[in-house]
């Protein structure tokens, strides 16, 4: 059986190095598929006892639940739809490792202790309940988050960060007495409290973190749950999920780490608050001097003259839905040979890969998605860069030694010959902060939801 357990562990390896490009990345989910279903036969293969009954209950009402949502969830909704499944996934992995604890026959025994079963359930199963409760309810503040409810917290400053050293010092100690008591009632009610205490820990921790940041926030979580995973593993001694909890905690501390990166801010800065979204717009957001207007026909005249098109898709694209009527666009362009192409940036929408989600969803070829840094030099020769729902990753006062989002990498959208931003008004983006870029001489303001402006614009272009 050890062979099926080595067989997905490297489907899963390999599903996740398929991930990294969009190339390659529906293969990558297949792969990972494919090495979950041998996982689950393989546990089934060497479990002695199963009760059929509840594992085909559990298949049918846990798959009929994924189906409906995955069916049911709108590309919008995406971000918030992966952070509630983190959140199953670290509650799962805490229960994994309660029932563990609660079935073991040895620590039935009198005087038995969960130390005494060895350092590493000691140690594995109070973390495994502390980090699998903390990814529950972190991601369901952060699915609220993510749908816009404003959470905050009780305290703030010196007192928030006393607070939650207090629940996580409760947690330790309640831990430190799970482990160690010999009744087996104790047991219970130390597993009971270290699992409400490590839920309470994980609302006031995600709580003062600004919606801006949930993406950031939701990559760490889902960090957590494979930790959460792996330790679950060591508790009932599965190799399998030792090693694939171990590479989504991995995975996820990496997709952070680049998030964090193309945001130009350290983890310590998002997580203890910085740019939060939440409150702050900026004075001056909205003061601007030079706007130029345009309409669908005007647009589509400067299209006419245009040989080179880079379209920049961001949270508004998502908003409006707009992503097929985008690659109708984009495929009347092509048919003109107009050189067209998406320029994709790694923090564009609301969470990672949410343009790419969004252009796959209506079947944009892939060798259309250009990545920042590999089409950033080339706006300088491009006739129209055409911003559709984006501000933040279009903002050319990152470029400026302070502010809010200053250092944080952008699209040089402002180097090609005209661009056209679409939005609804000159409301600014989640930095809250003015964007110089609609004041540019070369820019065009198209002020319109960014589906019916680019339904116009399709139908101009028709008619050229
Ligand atoms: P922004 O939030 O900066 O801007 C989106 C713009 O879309 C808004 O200015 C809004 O303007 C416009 N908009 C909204 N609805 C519509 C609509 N129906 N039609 C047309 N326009 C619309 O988005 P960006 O994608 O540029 O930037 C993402 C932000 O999220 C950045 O601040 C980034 O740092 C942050 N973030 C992203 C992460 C990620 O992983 N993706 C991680 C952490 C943070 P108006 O209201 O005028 O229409």
């Amino acid at each position: 059986m050890e062979y099926l357990y080595l067989l997905a562990t490297l489907l899963f390896v390999f599903g996740i190095k398929r991930l990294t490009s969009i190339r390659t990345c529906s293969q990558g989910n297949r792969l990972s598929e494919l090495g979950m279903l041998v996982a689950i036969i393989a546990a089934l293969l060497i479990s002695d006892s199963i009760n059929w009954t509840v594992i085909i209950a559990g298949v049918v009402v846990g798959g009929g639940v994924g189906l409906f949502l995955a069916k049911r969830t709108p590309t919008t909704k995406m971000p918030e739809l992966v952070a509630a499944l983190n959140g199953f996934g670290g509650v799962a992995s805490a229960l994994v490792a309660i029932g563990s604890v609660l079935t073991d026959s040895k620590l039935a025994e009198a005087g038995a202790t969960i130390s005494g079963l060895g350092v590493v359930p000691a140690i594995a199963t109070p973390i495994a309940i502390l980090i699998g409760m903390v990814t529950l309810t972190g991601s369901f503040v952060a699915y609220g988050k993510l749908s816009g409810k404003k959470l905050s917290h009780p305290f703030s400053g010196g007192a928030r960060h006393a607070f939650h050293a207090v629940l996580g010092l409760g947690a330790i100690a309640i831990a430190a007495w799970m482990v160690t008591t010999e009744s087996s009632g104790q047991l219970i009610t130390a597993i009971i409290l270290l699992s409400i205490l490590a839920a309470v820990l994980g609302v006031f921790l995600v709580m003062p973190i600004g919606g801006a940041d949930m993406p950031v926030v939701v990559s760490l979580l889902n960090s957590y749950s494979g930790i959460a995973g792996a330790f679950a593993g060591l508790v009932i001694q599965n190799p399998l999920l030792i090693v694939v909890g171990a590479m989504v905690g991995a995975a996820g501390l990496i997709l952070t780490q680049i998030m964090c990166k193309a945001m130009n801010r350290s983890l310590s800065n998002v997580l203890l608050g910085g740019m939060g979204g939440d409150e702050a717009v900026a004075e001056d957001a909205r003061d601007y001097k030079s706007i130029k207007q345009a309409g669908p026909e005007e647009i589509a005249m400067v299209l006419d003259g245009a040989a080179s098109v880079i379209f920049v898709p961001g949270y508004g694209l998502a908003v409006a839905q707009a992503q097929h009527v985008v690659r109708e666009l984009a495929d009347l362009l092509i048919a003109r040979d107009v050189n067209v192409r998406f320029a994709i940036h790694p923090v564009a929408g609301r969470m990672p890969g949410h343009m790419n989600v969004l252009l796959a969803e209506s079947d944009v070829p892939y060798d259309l998605l250009w990545e920042m840094e590999r089409i950033n030099g080339d706006f300088k020769n491009t006739d129209v860069a055409i911003i559709v729902g984006a501000n933040d990753v279009v903002n050319p006062a990152a470029r400026e030694p302070t502010g809010p989002i200053a250092g944080m990498p952008i699209l040089d959208v402002d180097h090609a010959r005209t661009v056209v931003v679409i939005k609804r008004s000159l409301s600014p983006g989640y930095a809250g902060i003015k964007n110089p870029l609609f004041d540019n001489d070369n820019t065009l303001m198209v002020f319109s939801d960014a589906k019916e402006a680019l339904e116009g614009m399709v139908r101009e272009v028709k008619d050229l």
